[in-house]
């Protein structure tokens, strides 16, 4: 039967498609205990999973290719492995069924592996990976992880961490829905960067059954569940329509009265920048370093490897200015290496810019490899801090940049309401700011980014968060210098009109948005964008605040 979910839009566009679940972590089999003459048919049962895990991932492997080849087939062999079959097989003759017997002789082999250094250490994730697969395929549930289709489908999930987003494969992912995250969380961040419609916040997203019909509408938030033929149709038609309006949208950021507005992109590596290319992007306004830690979260990458990742992204954009942030690690994107694992409240503990000033060799490693990733190109490199709380903290950071030798601009991002509340003070250690909203709308409504359930908290058309947004604008502008928004909030095309309005200086966001804020932008002079910033910010909520920038914008 139709019927329509709704959850909180945070990708443009339309995907339809069958639902897969992103698997979730393998319960633990209950320790019943199998009557002997039912021992033969487990231990077949057990056999025959392993063997068909392993076949999978040998399949799998092939035709992947390369690295991620040797990974699989180094997993099929562990899947495989004569010691770990007998003693499955022995847990089952005395009385455990197959899951049981294989989940407990995996925690006997893991518990080794775990305690016999460093190289075997790292391969524990590995062994678990292949542990839930053969309990879920004995359980009859889905796979954990990512679904395995050869066909495009749209992934449902409770949330998604980056490392999960990772191996998403772009050909098929056709859309997200996910139960928990706000407008800012991870999966909407991801989902823009793939340029696939969005939907988050979503109560009942992991009831919907594996294998329904969904039409995503990543504008509205709806999910339709089991669409008619006719509504499809309809849909599709609407989301072609949309995207050859937006193919004529070309050039730079501008008002329509000529105001420039640079319109740059947010990345996470050098995998990023074709399609920020290909969207127009007049540079990079914020390139996340972190992804590059994620591959291997027990260090960090060497110098050289930082060195060779940072220019394939400077050379991108020859005459372009790109603002590459430094490690903003802890809280929810936290690394083995440096992340305290008992903080009481990670988002209020060592992150970001606090963890760089207490390891500043992982600083000073990676300003160095800015500096030499730079080295004879004409690109603009910019370096940011993420998390700067006070003129301390920028002061700090400049310094750090100096003792490197970066003869780049440093910048300082305001993610926490101090910063917004004394810019004045923290333009006089660094040259430009940029505005972080995800984070400055978390800190300022003390509401957890990735709680789908706190999403109305989160909204970046809150008022309050618009006068901390125009409180940093005014003091760059006071003192010359610039001051950009690279939290998703610059992606919303209307939002982005309110932006400019409040004197933000340039707009950096995933780069399939950028031509709707182009199009977008292009429809107003400055001095109506300016009203309707006015009107937003003399609203109560960001509800009466979009309705009010609307009103202005639609009635002149
Ligand atoms: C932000 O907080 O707005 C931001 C751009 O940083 P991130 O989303 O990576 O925390
Ligand atoms: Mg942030």
């Amino acid at each position: 039967m139709e019927k329509t979910l709704r959850g909180v839009g945070v990708s443009h566009g339309v995907a339809i498609g069958q639902v897969r679940h992103m698997g979730t972590a393998v319960l633990e089999p209950p320790a019943t205990q199998i009557p002997t003459e039912d021992a033969p048919r487990e231990q077949a049962r057990a056999q025959a999973a392993v063997e068909a895990v392993a076949a999978d991932l040998i399949a799998r492997g092939n035709l992947a290719g390369g690295e991620a080849q040797a990974v699989l087939e180094a997993q099929a062999l562990m899947a495989q492995d004569p010691e770990l079959m007998a003693d499955v097989s022995r847990r089952i003759t005395v009385g455990s069924s197959a899951e049981r017997g294989v989940y407990d002789a995996f925690a006997a082999y893991r518990a080794l592996l775990a305690s016999a250094g460093d190289y075997l250490a790292g391969r524990v994730a590995d062994l678990d990976d292949v542990r839930n697969r053969i309990v879920a395929r004995l359980l009859g549930v889905p796979m954990p992880g990512v679904p395995d289709s050869d066909e495009p489908y749209v992934l449902f999930a409770r949330d998604l961490a980056p490392a999960d987003t990772a191996l998403l494969d772009p050909t098929l992912v056709l859309g997200f829905v996910t139960e928990e995250g706000g407008p800012t969380s991870h999966s909407a961040i991801l989902a823009r960067a793939m340029g696939v419609p969005a939907v988050v916040a979503l109560p009942a997203a992991t009831d919907v059954a594996e294998g329904t019909v969904v039409a995503v509408d990543g504008s509205s938030g709806d999910v339709l569940v089991n669409p008619s033929q006719e509504k499809q149709d309809e849909l599709r038609a609407v989301a072609a329509e949309r995207k050859a309006a937006l193919a004529t949208s070309s050039g730079p950021g501008q008002t329509s009265d000529g105001h420039r507005v640079p319109l740059l992109a947010n990345v996470g590596g050098p995998a990023d920048v074709p399609a920020a290319l290909e969207n127009g992007a007049e540079g990079v306004g914020l390139f996340r370093t972190e992804f590059l830690f994620l591959d291997d979260s027990a260090k960090a990458p060497s110098e050289e490897k930082q060195v060779e990742a940072y220019r394939k992204v400077l050379e991108a954009f020859p005459e372009g200015r790109v603002v590459v942030r430094a490690l903003d690690a802890g809280a929810d994107k936290p690394l083995d290496f440096l992340t305290p694992a008992d903080e009481p409240n990670p988002a209020l503990g060592v992150r970001g810019l606090r963890t760089l000033l207490e390891h500043p060799e992982v600083l000073q490693t990676q300003l160095r490899a800015l500096a030499k990733a730079a080295e004879g190109l004409p690109v603009h490199l910019e370096v940011m801090a993420p998390m700067v709380a006070d003129r301390k903290d920028a002061k700090d950071f400049a310094q750090a940049c100096r003792e490197a030798g970066l003869e780049t601009k440093f910048g300082a991002m305001v993610e926490i309401p101090s910063a917004a509340l004394r810019a004045r003070a923290i333009l006089q250690e660094v040259e430009f700011l940029s505005l972080g909203t995800n984070d400055l709308a978390q800190y300022t409504f003390a509401a957890d980014r990735q709680v789908g359930a706190l999403a109305r908290l989160q909204d970046p058309w809150q008022p309050a968060l618009l006068d901390l947004i125009a409180a940093a604008a005014e003091a760059a502008h006071a003192t010359g210098k610039s001051c950009g928004v690279c939290g998703e909030a610059a992606a919303d095309p209307l939002l982005a009109v309110v932006l400019t309005g409040l004197g933000v200086t340039s707009l950096s966001m995933g780069s399939a948005s950028i031509p709707y804020v182009r199009a977008t932008l292009a429809k107003y002079t400055l001095a109506q964008c300016r009203r309707a910033a006015e009107a937003a910010r003399a609203t109560d909520s960001a509800e009466e605040a979009r309705a009010a920038a609307q009103q202005v914008l639609s009635g002149e």
